[in-house]
């Protein structure tokens, strides 16, 4: 990829962290506010979710600086610019994806054995 759109990517993801950063500060705020216990385990759920998001932008801003970014982490191929562009941290290939979206829902579907 060239350095253009890597640095286009940069921008959009820096944008999203900043946005989310703003969130989870607020969200934070609620959580320390919210006194019962639903309402804290929701919060938690909540904060849960938000921080594998942020996450998932710190790697792909840490892959542009490795210089992996753009490249499927399971297949090795380019992602398609597309998609970079929809989901800037994309790590896998649309096709890989989608295998790992049909296991993760054939895993969900499936009763735990061992519990
Ligand atoms: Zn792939």
């Amino acid at each position: 990829m060239n350095g253009t759109g890597v640095d286009q990517h940069k921008a959009v993801l820096l944008a999203v962290r900043d946005v989310m950063v703003q969130k989870f500060l607020q969200r934070e705020a609620i959580w320390v506010a919210l006194s019962n216990e639903v309402g804290q385990g929701f919060a938690m759920r909540i904060l849960e979710i938000e921080n594998e998001s942020l996450r998932q932008v710190d790697a792909a801003l840490k892959r542009i600086e490795d210089g992996g970014f753009g490249t499927c982490l399971e297949c090795e191929e380019p992602i398609s610019p597309t998609r970079l562009a929809a989901v800037p941290w994309a790590t896998r290939c649309l096709r890989c994806q989608e295998l790992e979206d049909s296991r993760q829902a054939t895993e969900a579907a499936e009763p735990k054995l061992a519990a």
